[in-house]
Order: C-alpha cells, then sequence, then structure tokens
C-alpha cells in the first residue's frame, strides 16, 4: 500500500538531495494516483475505524462497521446547516468526541457562508501534516518544467487575516492564516530552497495590512533579481499588491534610496526583519522610479523583477475574470494553477502547472480525504434560480460515486469524508472531469454552486443578494417608487473591483427620490451582505464600495429581446440576476440615467456576530 514517502512534509532529509526529494515526491504521487482505489479504501477504513464511537457516527448506527457498502448505506450526505447544530455545541464547549475522535484544535472559518456568518470548520492538529504533504508536492512537480527555481526566489504576497475565539475559546481563523502560524510554515523555510521567498516571516505575519503589504512589497523590490516566480494565492490579491505599488512607490523608492524604513511601518519584529534586507541603493532606487513614472504599467512585472519565470496565483474559478489584467502587467508570462483546496480539506494539485489557465485540472489526491461525487443534471441547459440547499431523497444518494468511478466529460458536486470528522459533506463546487493520471481523474473547477457574485474570497448568492435588494428598497417606499427589475455586475476593471446593481424603477409619485436615499440603499445592501463581503471592505479592502445604477425604463425589456435574438426561450426566460457577458453589461451601461455609491463601509467585527456579545 502506498504511503506517503518519509519526510516528504518535513523540514529537511538530512543527507538526501533536492533532486531525490523530488524523485519521491513524484514517486508517491504515481504510487497514489496507480492505487487511487484501494488508498480511497484505507482512508476510508482509517477514518471510521478511529473514529468508531464517535457520537455522530454512533447515531446513524455505523457501530464499528468500516466498509464503504455500511458506510453508504447508513451516512446520509450533508451540507454545513445539517452540522450546525453540532458545530455549535462545540464552539460553546462540549469536548465530548462528537465528529472526531481526535481533539478539536480550532475552528477554520470558511469563505463559504451560513446564515451570513462564515462557516466553521472544525479541524485536528494533525490535518497540518495533510496540508504540508500537499504543499511539498507542488514544487518537484513544477521543477520539471520550470528547473533551476531553487537557485534563486519566490515574491509571494502572503497575508493573515484576523482570529476570533468561539465562545469556549477556541480559536476561529481562515485556514490559511492558521497555515501560515504554525511550525510547519515557520520553521520549515529556513531549510526549503523552494520556501525561499522575498517576505520575511514577520513581514507575512504582521496584522496590519498596509504595513505587511508594505514591508513585503520592499523586500521584494531590495531583491528583485532574485526573484524568479512571483504570486499571492488568489489573483485578487496579486493585483491589489501590484495596485499598492502604483499608489506607493515613491514611498517605497525613497526608503530603498536611503535605506531607512518608512516610519509608518511602526511594527517592531517588521521593521527589524526589514532592516536586515534594506540597504542604501540610489541605484536600485532610480531604476524604479524610471519603470514606475513611464507612464505606462503594461509589463511592469517583467520590467521591476526581470527574470520572473511565471506568476502563481489561483485563475481558474471566479478568479478567471482577473486573466487579462495579469497579462497586462506581466506582458503574458504565464499564468501557473497549482493547486485546489478549502478549509474542510486540501483536495489536489496541478500537474501540467504551465498549461493555459482554461485547460488548468487538478488531480485530487487519494491520501487527502475519502472523495465521493455527484453527478450534476443540468436540467436541459437551464439551471434553476434562486435554489435552495435541499437534501439528497434516496434515489440522489444512491448516485453517488467514488474516485475512480468517475466519467469523463461529466460534471459532479465534491462530497468529501475527511480525518477531520465530516463524514459525507458536500462541498459546494462542481468539478468536470478532464482526463485521468493513472487511475485518479483530473477535475476542472466549474464554479462554486449557486455564487452568483465574487471579487475576493466572498461568495454572494442569488438569495443573499436578492434579500439585500429588498431591504434597500424599503428606503424607496416613502417616494412611492420600488423595483421594476433589477441585476448585478461584479466589476474588475476597478482595482479594488466592486459589485454593480442595476436597477430599474417603477415610479409613482411626484417627489424625485434623493441622491442621499440611494446611497443610503447602497449601504443597506451591503450592510445585509455576508461576512466575508463586509470584511473584503472593512478589514482587507480588497472590495470596493457599492454602486447602484439606475437604469432606463424599459431596459430589461431590452435585455430579454437580446436574449431572445440569442435563442433563449420565451417560456423559460427569467431575469439573470447577474450578468457576466459583455455585450449585456455595455447595454445595461448604455441605459444608465445615475450612478451612486456607498458612502461609507459597513458594519464588520472578527468572528460571528452572537459571539461578541456572549464574549
Ligand atoms: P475556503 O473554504 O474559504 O478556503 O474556500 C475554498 C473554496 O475556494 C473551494 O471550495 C473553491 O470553491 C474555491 N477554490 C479553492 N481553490 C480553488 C481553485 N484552485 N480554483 C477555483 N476555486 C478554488
Amino acid at each position: 500500500m502506498p504511503e506517503a514517502p518519509q519526510n516528504i512534509s518535513s523540514a529537511v532529509v538530512v543527507g538526501s538531495s533536492l533532486a531525490e526529494k523530488n524523485k519521491k515526491a513524484l514517486q508517491f504521487i504515481e504510487d497514489v494516483t496507480t492505487n487511487a482505489d484501494q488508498v480511497q479504501r484505507r482512508v476510508l477504513a482509517e477514518i471510521l475505524s478511529r473514529s468508531s464511537h464517535v457520537e455522530y457516527l454512533q447515531r446513524h448506527g455505523l457501530n464499528g462497521r468500516t466498509d464503504s457498502e455500511t458506510f453508504k448505506k447508513l451516512l446520509p450526505v450533508v451540507t454545513y446547516e445539517d452540522l450546525q447544530p453540532d458545530i455549535n455545541r462545540i464552539a460553546n464547549g462540549d469536548t465530548s468526541p462528537i465528529f472526531c475522535v481526535q481533539p478539536i484544535s480550532e475552528f477554520l472559518t470558511s469563505s463559504g457562508t451560513s446564515g451570513g456568518e462564515r462557516k466553521l470548520m472544525p479541524t485536528i492538529d494533525e490535518e497540518l501534516e495533510r496540508r504540508s504533504l500537499l504543499y511539498s508536492l507542488l514544487m518537484p512537480v513544477m521543477d520539471q518544467f520550470v528547473p533551476g527555481l531553487e537557485h534563486g526566489k519566490g515574491m509571494y504576497f502572503l497575508f493573515i487575516k484576523s482570529e476570533a475565539k468561539t465562545p469556549c475559546g477556541l480559536v476561529a481563523r481562515p485556514v490559511l492564516t492558521s497555515y501560515y502560524k504554525s511550525s510547519h510554515f515557520k520553521d520549515r523555510r529556513p531549510y526549503d530552497p523552494y520556501t525561499n521567498y522575498t517576505s520575511p516571516n514577520e513581514t507575512i505575519l504582521c496584522p496590519d495590512s498596509y504595513q505587511s503589504m508594505y514591508s513585503q512589497l520592499l523586500c521584494g523590490l531590495c531583491q528583485h533579481k532574485e526573484v524568479l516566480r512571483v504570486g499571492a494565492v488568489f489573483a485578487s490579491g496579486f493585483i491589489r499588491a501590484i495596485r499598492f505599488l502604483e499608489k506607493h512607490w515613491t514611498l517605497l523608492c525613497n526608503d530603498i534610496r536611503t535605506g531607512t524604513l518608512n516610519p509608518q511601518i511602526t511594527d517592531p519584529s517588521v521593521r527589524n526583519a526589514v532592516s536586515k534586507i534594506l540597504k542604501p541603493d540610489p541605484k536600485l532606487a532610480d531604476f524604479i522610479e524610471a519603470e514606475c513614472s513611464r507612464g505606462t504599467w503594461q509589463g511592469i512585472i517583467t520590467r521591476l523583477w526581470p527574470n520572473t519565470k511565471y506568476i502563481d496565483v489561483i485563475v481558474t474559478g471566479t478568479m478567471s475574470q482577473y486573466i487579462p489584467t495579469l497579462d497586462y502587467y506581466s506582458n503574458d508570462l504565464p499564468l501557473v494553477c497549482t493547486m485546489y483546496a478549502s478549509s474542510e480539506c486540501y483536495f489536489g494539485l496541478n500537474l501540467r502547472p504551465l498549461c493555459k489557465p482554461s485547460e488548468v485540472s487538478y488531480t485530487l489526491i487519494p491520501t487527502m480525504a475519502y472523495f465521493e461525487f455527484l453527478p450534476v443534471h443540468k436540467n436541459n441547459g437551464v439551471s434553476n434560480s434562486i435554489s435552495l440547499p435541499t437534501s439528497l431523497n434516496d434515489k440522489e444518494q444512491q448516485e453517488l460515486v467514488d474516485l475512480v468511478d468517475v466519467k469523463l466529460g461529466q460534471e459532479y458536486e465534491l462530497i468529501v469524508t475527511t480525518y477531520a470528522g465530516l463524514y459525507r459533506y458536500r462541498v459546494g463546487d462542481v468539478l468536470r472531469v478532464a482526463g485521468f493520471k493513472n487511475q485518479a481523474p483530473q477535475f476542472t473547477f466549474v464554479c462554486r454552486k449557486n455564487v452568483v457574485l465574487s471579487i475576493d474570497s466572498d461568495k454572494t448568492d442569488e438569495v443573499e443578494l436578492q434579500n439585500a435588494t429588498k431591504n434597500a428598497v424599503n428606503h424607496l417606499v416613502p417616494f412611492d417608487a420600488s423595483l421594476a427589475e433589477y441585476t448585478s455586475y461584479a466589476d474588475t476593471t476597478t482595482i479594488p473591483g466592486h459589485y454593480i446593481l442595476y436597477w430599474e424603477l417603477r415610479l409613482g409619485g411626484s417627489t424625485p427620490v434623493p441622491p442621499s436615499v440611494f446611497e443610503d440603499c447602497c449601504l443597506t445592501v451591503e450592510e445585509s451582505l455576508n461576512s466575508v463581503y463586509r470584511q473584503g471592505r472593512v478589514s482587507d479592502k480588497s472590495i470596493g464600495p457599492l454602486e447602484i445604477k439606475i437604469v432606463e425604463a424599459g431596459t430589461f425589456d431590452k435585455l430579454m429581446d437580446y436574449a431572445l435574438s440569442m435563442g433563449a426561450s420565451i417560456n423559460q426566460y427569467k431575469t439573470p440576476r447577474c450578468v457576466k457577458f459583455v455585450p449585456i453589461v455595455e447595454l445595461l451601461n448604455s441605459r444608465v440615467l445615475s450612478t451612486y455609491v456607498s458612502p461609507k463601509c459597513p458594519k464588520w467585527v472578527p468572528g460571528h456576530k452572537q459571539w461578541s456579545t456572549q464574549n
């Protein structure tokens, strides 16, 4: 039975060369994909046997059985909402083994939300090992296509986000914050040539996003010749860094010229770490100044970091909207999507990292979790609007297939059973089978179910948008105005991107609606959106102020005419609650009467709203 090669995920393999380590990692991928079926059975048996007495499995009558047939017969396929009462028990201090025999070490806060708040994924210490293992496979894969990366540095913009405590004192934070703060990340870095980043740990771990970004860019500029690859987790984050440079390059140049750090950077550990890198370098300052004041930012990445071979960012899923901007800034450097992961579980990696973004597929690594797949039926090409997650009936549950049984070209919803105690959990992602690596399928990421709008890690669904809109239009009632139709658009031409709502009004009264009322509408929509959106607006500044554009009467009829002319069926036509297709956005924009922007940030506090009153 293939096992993770020893030391893949640990710090250094004493006495073994990098080439040997890379070979071992590739062999591991080869082994687990060749024996995917066996590995999956072993993973399920391992999960079920070690947690055989936990409350959740007892409740469903598993009685210590570890075979997949009994498991599939007895365990329901669930969503977060099904698990929430148990998750709340853990958050409130119940330490009995509910889902998993190992103690819950912390909660990972997902960017997926439930009831407007981030979902809470209980995790265990051991999961960090599994995440590290997946990370340790990325560079050996990359090395096959771009050798020599160990001889230079990576300029990665990595950030932590604020954390909160649940009422019982367990930490709740995003998975990457948890990872960057772990010894797996911090202690391994000095020894691993592939994690030789331009950003010192202190700059990544600085909680102030301005100081963190400033110091990471400064260190990246100082070491510009050594940089062989650049990146961030998501495309939106990388573009924000370039935008930051556009705004602050004079300050950065000044620091490089004089060798003294801007006094706005007050965090002592950041100052200390940067002081080891920053030296007076008037020649470099002149070079950066000349490039940044050239009047165009096209190709700025290759101009400032001339040895860069690729940009490492996720541009699959909603992030594909950023590809043109990245191409512009980089003069078409390869965009590399290395992995597919979530708070629930890290899933897999891209074995052909230099392929085009549209061709990216992820190979799920069979040791990470037990995977099942629910076929997605397209309903004759018409997807339901406003669909609420519903439980699966028996027939649907029987349609689930194992990892090695998926069919090429078919779309599936991903279902996971994890070591941390999620059993047959619907992640919410839709994947399409694009090919196979040995026995293991490779998936293109199709979409996140129901998400209509996304700028950064925010995921807004139709129901949230509808409720937020409903709340906002209450402001119009005193003016005898109401909303006839609406749609939305994620505008990423601004940096940061922002949501636009197109509203067609029905006006009854004689008093015009004052601009301040529409601004109140903008803010009410923002206040009504989920906490990940509001955090993006308030804390991360990764989302710009929401805009409402009022369009002429009859605009939505024109939209329908357009859809019909493109072959939509008149019986089935429904106003799309989000638009992406350029001609439709242009049609809407050509009929805008007035535009309003949210006058301030909505409210947001770390953690769940109810915790701040309980703590
Ligand atoms: P979170 O739980 O907040 O970490 O978000 C995880 C979700 O982000 C996944 O379920 C996907 O919807 C999305 N995601 C993660 N990695 C990728 C990727 N490589 N391509 C597209 N979407 C991704």
